[in-house]
Protein backbone atom coordinates (compact mmCIF):
# COMPACT_ATOMS: atom_id res chain seq x y z
CA UNK A 1 0.00 0.00 0.00
CA UNK A 2 1.37 3.51 -0.80
CA UNK A 3 0.25 6.26 0.92
CA UNK A 4 0.05 9.71 -0.94
CA UNK A 5 -0.69 9.75 -4.39
CA UNK A 6 1.67 12.15 -5.76
CA UNK A 7 5.13 12.19 -7.43
CA UNK A 8 6.77 9.77 -4.65
CA UNK A 9 3.80 7.95 -4.45
CA UNK A 10 3.69 7.18 -7.84
CA UNK A 11 7.26 6.24 -8.28
CA UNK A 12 7.07 3.47 -5.92
CA UNK A 13 4.19 1.85 -7.31
CA UNK A 14 5.77 1.82 -10.65
CA UNK A 15 8.73 0.33 -9.35
CA UNK A 16 7.35 -2.31 -6.90
CA UNK A 17 5.63 -3.22 -10.30
CA UNK A 18 8.54 -3.15 -12.21
CA UNK A 19 10.36 -4.95 -9.74
CA UNK A 20 8.16 -7.81 -9.56
CA UNK A 21 5.86 -7.22 -7.28
CA UNK A 22 2.35 -8.80 -8.41
CA UNK A 23 0.14 -8.60 -5.49
CA UNK A 24 -2.11 -6.29 -4.73
CA UNK A 25 -1.31 -2.87 -5.02
CA UNK A 26 -3.35 0.23 -3.88
CA UNK A 27 -2.69 4.14 -3.78
CA UNK A 28 -4.37 6.52 -1.28
CA UNK A 29 -4.56 9.45 -2.28
CA UNK A 30 -5.61 12.79 -0.07
CA UNK A 31 -6.49 15.15 -3.67
CA UNK A 32 -9.29 13.86 -5.94
CA UNK A 33 -6.38 13.97 -8.59
CA UNK A 34 -4.34 11.24 -9.72
CA UNK A 35 -0.56 11.88 -9.61
CA UNK A 36 0.19 15.61 -11.61
CA UNK A 37 3.09 17.56 -11.43
CA UNK A 38 3.68 20.49 -9.12
CA UNK A 39 6.82 22.58 -10.78
CA UNK A 40 4.33 23.93 -13.49
CA UNK A 41 2.13 25.39 -10.81
CA UNK A 42 4.23 28.37 -9.79
CA UNK A 43 4.80 28.91 -13.57
CA UNK A 44 3.29 27.61 -16.98
CA UNK A 45 0.07 26.93 -14.76
CA UNK A 46 -0.08 30.97 -14.46
CA UNK A 47 0.01 32.32 -17.90
CA UNK A 48 -2.85 29.40 -18.90
CA UNK A 49 -0.69 26.23 -19.62
CA UNK A 50 -2.86 23.33 -18.11
CA UNK A 51 -0.25 20.48 -18.79
CA UNK A 52 0.45 19.14 -15.51
CA UNK A 53 0.72 15.67 -16.86
CA UNK A 54 2.94 13.12 -15.00
CA UNK A 55 3.29 10.24 -17.16
CA UNK A 56 2.52 6.81 -15.58
CA UNK A 57 -1.04 6.98 -13.96
CA UNK A 58 -2.59 4.96 -16.76
CA UNK A 59 -0.79 2.39 -17.17
CA UNK A 60 -0.06 1.45 -13.30
CA UNK A 61 -2.17 -2.18 -12.20
CA UNK A 62 -2.86 -0.67 -9.08
CA UNK A 63 -6.22 0.10 -7.30
CA UNK A 64 -6.59 3.85 -6.94
CA UNK A 65 -8.16 5.11 -3.88
CA UNK A 66 -8.57 8.80 -4.84
CA UNK A 67 -9.92 11.50 -2.84
CA UNK A 68 -9.64 9.41 0.43
CA UNK A 69 -7.21 10.33 3.19
CA UNK A 70 -5.46 8.44 5.70
CA UNK A 71 -6.05 9.17 9.37
CA UNK A 72 -4.41 6.57 11.45
CA UNK A 73 -1.81 3.50 10.93
CA UNK A 74 -1.93 0.57 13.44
CA UNK A 75 1.36 -1.10 13.12
CA UNK A 76 1.01 -4.01 14.85
CA UNK A 77 -2.28 -4.99 13.41
CA UNK A 78 -0.89 -3.72 9.85
CA UNK A 79 -3.64 -1.64 8.79
CA UNK A 80 -4.52 1.72 7.49
CA UNK A 81 -7.84 3.81 8.40
CA UNK A 82 -9.23 5.88 6.13
CA UNK A 83 -11.28 9.17 6.86
CA UNK A 84 -14.77 6.98 6.13
CA UNK A 85 -13.39 4.53 8.91
CA UNK A 86 -12.43 1.57 6.39
CA UNK A 87 -9.67 -0.28 8.12
CA UNK A 88 -7.30 -1.72 5.03
CA UNK A 89 -4.79 -4.15 5.69
CA UNK A 90 -0.83 -4.27 4.32
CA UNK A 91 1.93 -6.25 4.03
CA UNK A 92 3.92 -3.57 3.32
CA UNK A 93 2.98 0.31 3.42
CA UNK A 94 5.01 3.19 1.43
CA UNK A 95 4.59 7.02 3.25
CA UNK A 96 4.85 9.22 0.70
CA UNK A 97 2.14 12.30 2.20
CA UNK A 98 4.68 14.98 0.86
CA UNK A 99 4.02 18.42 2.79
CA UNK A 100 1.71 21.54 3.18
CA UNK A 101 2.39 25.01 3.01
CA UNK A 102 2.52 26.74 6.27
CA UNK A 103 -0.63 29.08 6.84
CA UNK A 104 -0.58 32.64 7.88
CA UNK A 105 -3.04 33.14 10.82
CA UNK A 106 -6.55 32.22 10.15
CA UNK A 107 -8.09 35.87 10.36
CA UNK A 108 -5.57 36.83 7.54
CA UNK A 109 -6.28 33.46 5.72
CA UNK A 110 -9.94 34.40 5.86
CA UNK A 111 -9.24 37.83 3.84
CA UNK A 112 -10.70 37.01 -0.07
CA UNK A 113 -7.34 37.67 -2.12
CA UNK A 114 -5.22 35.98 0.06
CA UNK A 115 -3.49 32.35 -1.38
CA UNK A 116 -1.59 29.95 -1.01
CA UNK A 117 0.01 27.68 -3.63
CA UNK A 118 0.80 23.91 -3.53
CA UNK A 119 -1.96 22.34 -5.53
CA UNK A 120 -3.54 22.62 -8.74
CA UNK A 121 -6.75 23.77 -7.45
CA UNK A 122 -4.68 26.31 -5.70
CA UNK A 123 -3.27 27.63 -9.09
CA UNK A 124 -6.26 27.30 -10.62
CA UNK A 125 -7.71 29.65 -8.32
CA UNK A 126 -4.86 32.02 -8.44
CA UNK A 127 -5.10 32.30 -12.20
CA UNK A 128 -8.39 33.08 -11.71
CA UNK A 129 -7.73 35.85 -9.09
CA UNK A 130 -5.17 37.10 -11.50
CA UNK A 131 -7.50 37.85 -14.02
CA UNK A 132 -9.13 39.76 -12.54
CA UNK A 133 -6.43 41.99 -13.08
CA UNK A 134 -5.10 42.88 -9.44
CA UNK A 135 -3.27 46.05 -9.10
CA UNK A 136 -0.68 45.34 -6.75
CA UNK A 137 0.79 41.99 -5.64
CA UNK A 138 2.19 41.28 -2.53
CA UNK A 139 4.37 38.08 -2.12
CA UNK A 140 5.40 36.94 1.22
CA UNK A 141 8.25 35.14 1.28
CA UNK A 142 11.78 34.84 -0.85
CA UNK A 143 11.83 31.06 -1.25
CA UNK A 144 12.00 29.43 -4.49
CA UNK A 145 7.54 29.74 -4.68
CA UNK A 146 8.26 33.40 -3.86
CA UNK A 147 10.94 33.93 -6.61
CA UNK A 148 8.89 32.07 -9.31
CA UNK A 149 5.89 33.30 -8.85
CA UNK A 150 6.96 36.64 -8.42
CA UNK A 151 8.85 36.43 -12.26
CA UNK A 152 5.72 34.81 -13.46
CA UNK A 153 3.52 37.46 -11.93
CA UNK A 154 6.59 40.53 -13.74
CA UNK A 155 5.84 38.45 -17.14
CA UNK A 156 2.63 39.33 -16.71
CA UNK A 157 3.34 42.85 -16.62
CA UNK A 158 1.77 42.84 -13.01
CA UNK A 159 3.35 45.04 -9.99
CA UNK A 160 4.98 43.05 -7.25
CA UNK A 161 6.01 43.77 -3.88
CA UNK A 162 8.24 40.65 -2.67
CA UNK A 163 8.64 40.88 1.72
CA UNK A 164 10.98 38.54 2.69
CA UNK A 165 12.19 38.40 6.31
CA UNK A 166 15.82 37.22 5.23
CA UNK A 167 18.52 40.32 4.64
CA UNK A 168 18.16 39.06 1.05
CA UNK A 169 16.25 35.99 -1.35
CA UNK A 170 17.35 32.78 -0.62
CA UNK A 171 20.33 33.80 1.93
CA UNK A 172 19.18 31.01 4.74
CA UNK A 173 19.58 28.34 1.96
CA UNK A 174 22.27 29.40 -0.33
CA UNK A 175 24.25 31.66 1.44
CA UNK A 176 24.73 36.11 1.36
CA UNK A 177 26.31 36.42 -1.76
CA UNK A 178 23.84 34.41 -3.94
CA UNK A 179 21.39 36.18 -2.17
CA UNK A 180 22.51 39.68 -2.96
CA UNK A 181 22.86 38.74 -6.48
CA UNK A 182 19.15 37.86 -6.84
CA UNK A 183 17.86 41.03 -4.47
CA UNK A 184 19.29 42.56 -7.75
CA UNK A 185 18.26 40.32 -10.17
CA UNK A 186 14.71 40.66 -9.23
CA UNK A 187 15.10 44.48 -8.70
CA UNK A 188 16.44 44.81 -12.00
CA UNK A 189 13.28 43.40 -13.39
CA UNK A 190 10.43 45.46 -11.39
CA UNK A 191 10.28 43.59 -8.33
CA UNK A 192 10.00 45.59 -5.61
CA UNK A 193 11.88 44.18 -2.48
CA UNK A 194 11.01 44.86 1.15
CA UNK A 195 13.43 42.62 3.11
CA UNK A 196 14.56 42.10 6.57
CA UNK A 197 10.75 42.21 7.88
CA UNK A 198 8.52 39.97 9.21
CA UNK A 199 4.84 40.54 8.10
CA UNK A 200 2.47 41.18 11.31
CA UNK A 201 -0.98 41.01 9.87
CA UNK A 202 -2.83 41.56 6.97
CA UNK A 203 -5.24 44.30 6.57
CA UNK A 204 -8.93 44.61 4.55
CA UNK A 205 -12.84 45.01 5.22
CA UNK A 206 -13.59 41.08 3.95
CA UNK A 207 -11.03 41.46 0.50
CA UNK A 208 -7.52 42.12 1.44
CA UNK A 209 -6.02 45.53 1.05
CA UNK A 210 -2.71 45.35 2.33
CA UNK A 211 0.14 43.87 3.70
CA UNK A 212 0.82 45.53 7.98
CA UNK A 213 4.65 44.96 8.93
CA UNK A 214 6.45 44.08 11.55
CA UNK A 215 8.10 47.85 11.76
CA UNK A 216 4.51 49.61 11.42
CA UNK A 217 4.46 49.86 7.51
CA UNK A 218 1.93 49.23 5.91
CA UNK A 219 2.02 47.80 2.17
CA UNK A 220 -0.51 48.59 0.17
CA UNK A 221 -2.09 45.01 -2.10
CA UNK A 222 -5.21 43.90 -3.65
CA UNK A 223 -3.50 40.39 -3.27
CA UNK A 224 -1.62 38.08 -1.35
CA UNK A 225 0.34 35.07 -2.09
CA UNK A 226 2.12 33.51 0.64
CA UNK A 227 5.05 31.44 0.13
CA UNK A 228 6.47 30.63 3.78
CA UNK A 229 7.71 27.03 3.31
CA UNK A 230 6.00 23.77 4.02
CA UNK A 231 5.28 21.50 6.73
CA UNK A 232 5.96 17.86 6.40
CA UNK A 233 2.23 15.51 6.84
CA UNK A 234 2.27 13.49 9.07
CA UNK A 235 -0.51 14.10 11.79
CA UNK A 236 -2.16 11.20 10.61
CA UNK A 237 0.88 9.11 11.99
CA UNK A 238 0.57 10.58 14.94
CA UNK A 239 0.12 7.84 17.73
CA UNK A 240 1.00 5.13 15.52
CA UNK A 241 5.00 4.19 17.44
CA UNK A 242 6.71 5.84 14.37
CA UNK A 243 9.03 8.32 15.41
CA UNK A 244 8.31 11.48 13.41
CA UNK A 245 10.47 14.72 13.65
CA UNK A 246 10.33 17.12 11.04
CA UNK A 247 8.82 13.85 9.35
CA UNK A 248 8.91 10.48 9.27
CA UNK A 249 12.76 9.39 10.73
CA UNK A 250 14.15 6.53 8.95
CA UNK A 251 17.00 5.14 8.59
CA UNK A 252 19.69 4.86 5.52
CA UNK A 253 17.44 2.76 3.47
CA UNK A 254 14.63 5.11 4.15
CA UNK A 255 12.70 1.86 6.38
CA UNK A 256 10.44 3.77 9.37
CA UNK A 257 12.85 3.19 12.08
CA UNK A 258 12.71 0.14 13.70
CA UNK A 259 10.14 -1.08 11.33
CA UNK A 260 10.77 -3.48 8.28
CA UNK A 261 7.53 -3.08 6.37
CA UNK A 262 7.54 0.18 6.16
CA UNK A 263 9.21 3.18 4.09
CA UNK A 264 8.87 6.61 3.24
CA UNK A 265 9.87 8.95 0.49
CA UNK A 266 9.80 12.31 -0.97
CA UNK A 267 9.03 15.67 1.06
CA UNK A 268 7.60 13.88 4.26
CA UNK A 269 11.04 11.61 4.85
CA UNK A 270 13.54 12.44 6.84
CA UNK A 271 16.69 9.88 6.48
CA UNK A 272 20.78 10.18 7.94
CA UNK A 273 22.51 10.84 4.63
CA UNK A 274 25.15 9.19 4.01
CA UNK A 275 27.48 11.44 2.08
CA UNK A 276 27.00 14.37 4.84
CA UNK A 277 27.83 12.50 7.46
CA UNK A 278 24.87 10.73 8.41
CA UNK A 279 23.12 14.30 9.19
CA UNK A 280 19.15 13.74 9.05
CA UNK A 281 17.94 15.34 5.59
CA UNK A 282 14.16 16.35 4.39
CA UNK A 283 14.48 17.45 1.29
CA UNK A 284 11.70 19.36 -0.35
CA UNK A 285 12.71 19.05 -4.35
CA UNK A 286 11.04 16.91 -7.32
CA UNK A 287 14.45 15.04 -8.49
CA UNK A 288 15.13 14.10 -4.97
CA UNK A 289 10.92 12.48 -4.52
CA UNK A 290 11.31 10.98 -8.04
CA UNK A 291 14.42 9.16 -7.19
CA UNK A 292 13.59 8.31 -3.01
CA UNK A 293 10.18 6.72 -3.92
CA UNK A 294 11.53 4.14 -6.55
CA UNK A 295 14.57 3.47 -3.79
CA UNK A 296 12.32 2.90 -1.20
CA UNK A 297 10.13 1.17 -3.44
CA UNK A 298 13.05 -1.45 -4.47
CA UNK A 299 14.18 -1.33 -0.55
CA UNK A 300 10.63 -2.45 1.14
CA UNK A 301 11.17 -5.57 -1.68
CA UNK A 302 14.60 -6.55 -1.01
CA UNK A 303 14.29 -6.15 3.30
CA UNK A 304 16.22 -4.15 5.19
CA UNK A 305 19.20 -7.30 4.68
CA UNK A 306 19.70 -6.57 0.90
CA UNK A 307 18.58 -2.77 1.20
CA UNK A 308 20.77 -0.18 -0.47
CA UNK A 309 21.55 3.27 1.68
CA UNK A 310 19.94 6.00 -0.49
CA UNK A 311 23.28 8.38 -0.98
CA UNK A 312 21.89 10.33 -3.65
CA UNK A 313 23.38 13.83 -3.47
CA UNK A 314 19.87 15.45 -4.65
CA UNK A 315 20.55 18.74 -6.76
CA UNK A 316 17.05 21.10 -8.44
CA UNK A 317 16.88 24.11 -10.46
CA UNK A 318 14.19 27.17 -10.30
CA UNK A 319 13.77 29.78 -13.39
CA UNK A 320 13.72 33.53 -11.84
CA UNK A 321 13.29 36.15 -14.72
CA UNK A 322 14.37 33.63 -17.29
CA UNK A 323 17.80 33.30 -15.49
CA UNK A 324 17.93 29.65 -14.31
CA UNK A 325 19.29 28.85 -10.76
CA UNK A 326 20.53 25.73 -9.59
CA UNK A 327 21.64 24.22 -6.36
CA UNK A 328 22.96 20.69 -5.15
CA UNK A 329 24.00 19.19 -1.67
CA UNK A 330 23.74 20.96 1.43
CA UNK A 331 24.96 24.73 0.88
CA UNK A 332 23.32 25.63 4.51
CA UNK A 333 25.61 23.45 6.07
CA UNK A 334 29.00 25.25 4.54
CA UNK A 335 31.57 27.22 6.84
CA UNK A 336 33.57 28.42 3.94
CA UNK A 337 32.24 30.13 0.82
CA UNK A 338 34.14 30.51 -2.50
CA UNK A 339 33.45 31.64 -5.83
CA UNK A 340 34.79 28.97 -8.26
CA UNK A 341 33.84 30.49 -11.92
CA UNK A 342 32.48 32.96 -13.80
CA UNK A 343 30.80 36.39 -12.98
CA UNK A 344 28.09 37.99 -11.27
CA UNK A 345 27.87 40.54 -13.73
CA UNK A 346 27.37 38.04 -16.72
CA UNK A 347 25.05 35.90 -15.00
CA UNK A 348 27.19 33.13 -15.59
CA UNK A 349 28.93 31.88 -12.12
CA UNK A 350 29.84 29.16 -9.60
CA UNK A 351 29.60 29.09 -6.01
CA UNK A 352 31.14 26.35 -3.99
CA UNK A 353 30.68 25.54 -0.29
CA UNK A 354 32.43 23.60 2.28
CA UNK A 355 32.91 22.56 5.81
CA UNK A 356 35.40 20.94 7.62
CA UNK A 357 37.58 21.58 4.05
CA UNK A 358 35.16 19.40 2.19
CA UNK A 359 32.61 20.29 -0.39
CA UNK A 360 29.33 19.79 1.15
CA UNK A 361 27.28 22.31 -1.47
CA UNK A 362 27.64 24.21 -4.77
CA UNK A 363 25.33 26.93 -6.61
CA UNK A 364 25.72 27.71 -10.38
CA UNK A 365 23.77 30.14 -12.23
CA UNK A 366 22.77 29.59 -16.05
CA UNK A 367 25.87 26.92 -16.05
CA UNK A 368 24.26 23.39 -15.90
CA UNK A 369 27.25 21.64 -16.90
CA UNK A 370 29.02 23.15 -14.30
CA UNK A 371 26.39 22.10 -11.77
CA UNK A 372 26.96 18.43 -12.74
CA UNK A 373 30.30 18.38 -12.27
CA UNK A 374 29.99 20.40 -8.64
CA UNK A 375 27.06 17.63 -7.70
CA UNK A 376 29.86 14.53 -8.78
CA UNK A 377 32.54 16.47 -6.77
CA UNK A 378 29.96 16.46 -3.91
CA UNK A 379 28.96 12.91 -4.11
CA UNK A 380 33.03 11.79 -4.32
CA UNK A 381 33.61 14.17 -1.18
CA UNK A 382 36.06 16.09 -2.75
CA UNK A 383 38.00 19.05 -0.87
CA UNK A 384 36.41 22.14 -1.35
CA UNK A 385 39.94 23.34 -2.92
CA UNK A 386 40.46 20.59 -5.60
CA UNK A 387 36.44 21.29 -6.62
CA UNK A 388 37.53 25.26 -7.26
CA UNK A 389 40.98 24.33 -8.96
CA UNK A 390 39.02 22.18 -11.10
C1 LIG B 1 4.22 25.44 -6.90
C2 LIG B 1 5.34 24.48 -6.72
C3 LIG B 1 6.46 24.56 -7.54
C4 LIG B 1 7.53 23.69 -7.37
N1 LIG B 1 8.60 23.81 -8.19
C5 LIG B 1 9.65 22.98 -8.03
C6 LIG B 1 10.80 23.08 -8.87
O1 LIG B 1 10.86 23.94 -9.77
N2 LIG B 1 11.82 22.20 -8.68
C7 LIG B 1 11.79 21.26 -7.69
O2 LIG B 1 12.75 20.50 -7.53
N3 LIG B 1 10.71 21.14 -6.88
C8 LIG B 1 9.64 21.97 -7.02
N4 LIG B 1 8.55 21.84 -6.22
C9 LIG B 1 8.56 20.79 -5.16
C10 LIG B 1 8.09 19.44 -5.66
O3 LIG B 1 6.92 19.57 -6.39
C11 LIG B 1 7.91 18.51 -4.46
O4 LIG B 1 9.18 18.29 -3.89
C12 LIG B 1 7.26 17.19 -4.84
O5 LIG B 1 5.94 17.40 -5.27
C13 LIG B 1 7.25 16.24 -3.64
O6 LIG B 1 6.57 15.09 -3.98
P1 LIG B 1 5.96 14.10 -2.89
O7 LIG B 1 5.29 13.03 -3.65
O8 LIG B 1 6.98 13.76 -1.89
O9 LIG B 1 4.89 14.99 -2.07
P2 LIG B 1 3.63 15.82 -2.53
O10 LIG B 1 3.78 16.25 -3.94
O11 LIG B 1 3.41 16.85 -1.48
O12 LIG B 1 2.43 14.78 -2.47
C14 LIG B 1 1.93 14.23 -1.30
C15 LIG B 1 0.52 13.75 -1.59
O13 LIG B 1 0.03 13.06 -0.46
C16 LIG B 1 -1.30 13.46 -0.18
N5 LIG B 1 -1.59 13.26 1.23
C17 LIG B 1 -1.17 13.97 2.29
N6 LIG B 1 -1.63 13.47 3.43
C18 LIG B 1 -2.39 12.39 3.10
C19 LIG B 1 -3.14 11.44 3.85
N7 LIG B 1 -3.18 11.50 5.18
N8 LIG B 1 -3.80 10.48 3.17
C20 LIG B 1 -3.73 10.41 1.83
N9 LIG B 1 -3.03 11.28 1.05
C21 LIG B 1 -2.37 12.25 1.69
C22 LIG B 1 -1.30 14.93 -0.57
O14 LIG B 1 -2.61 15.39 -0.80
C23 LIG B 1 -0.45 14.91 -1.84
O15 LIG B 1 -1.22 14.66 -2.98
C24 LIG B 1 7.46 22.69 -6.36
C25 LIG B 1 6.34 22.60 -5.54
C26 LIG B 1 5.29 23.47 -5.71
C27 LIG B 1 4.08 23.38 -4.81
Amino acid sequence: MVVGASLAGLRAAQTLRDEGHTGELTLVGAEPLLPYNRPPLSKSTLTGDDDVALPGNDELDARWLIGRTAVGLDVSGRAVTLDDGTRLPYDGLVITTGARPRRLDDDAMSLDGVHLLRTFDDAMNLRKALRDGPRRVAVIGGGIIGGEVSSTLRSLGIEVVLIDAAQAPMAGPLGETVGGWLAEHHARHGVELVSGVRVASLEGDGHVSAVRLSDGRSILADLVIAGLGVLPNTEWLDGSGLQLDDGVLTDSALFARGHANIVAAGDVARWPHGVFDDEYVRIEHWANANEQGAAAARNLLRGPQDAEPFTEVHSLGTRVHGTRVQWAGLPRTADEIVAISGSLEEEKFSIGFGRGGRLVGAVAVNWPKELIRLRRAIAARQPLSAAAAA
